[in-house]
């Protein structure tokens, strides 16, 4: 079954669209967790970075020059923003279908806190 994403990229579902082009496409994230929450995503259906090929280099190279011209249409570039890929279980990916986060329009917050193996015990 087409993933959610598929069938936003496909017209089956609406979408926001700020970006689309032969590789990748890039629409606003239905809850966004900043002012700007953008997910560029693949227009080929590729689960999880775990199933990326070299095959793949072209479209994974256009995600972040997507992501550069996005934040240049939407005024953040100078600002600045943050790029997230999550990725399976432990990454927290709640889509199987590769995608990458930018965020920002406002500070976008600290990164991971710092790491504390007891905190495992
Ligand atoms: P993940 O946790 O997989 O990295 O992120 C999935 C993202 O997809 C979440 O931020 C979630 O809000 C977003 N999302 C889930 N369903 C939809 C949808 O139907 N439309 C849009 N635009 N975003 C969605």
């Amino acid at each position: 079954m087409a993933s959610i994403f598929s069938r936003i990229i496909a017209g089956e579902i609406p979408g926001k669209f700020v970006y689309k082009d032969e590789l990748v496409s890039a629409f606003w994230d239905i809850s966004p967790r900043r002012k700007v929450h953008i997910l560029i995503v693949p227009n080929k259906e590729i689960p999880t970075v775990s199933d990326v090929t070299a095959e793949d280099e072209a479209m994974l190279g256009r995600m972040f020059t997507a992501a550069r011209k996005i934040a240049e249409d939407l005024g953040i570039a100078d600002s600045g923003y943050r790029l997230i890929v999550n990725c399976k279980e432990h990454g927290g990916q709640e889509v199987y279908h590769i995608h990458m986060h930018l965020v920002g329009g406002e500070p976008v917050g600290p990164f991971l806190p710092k790491y504390n193996p007891k905190s495992e015990e």
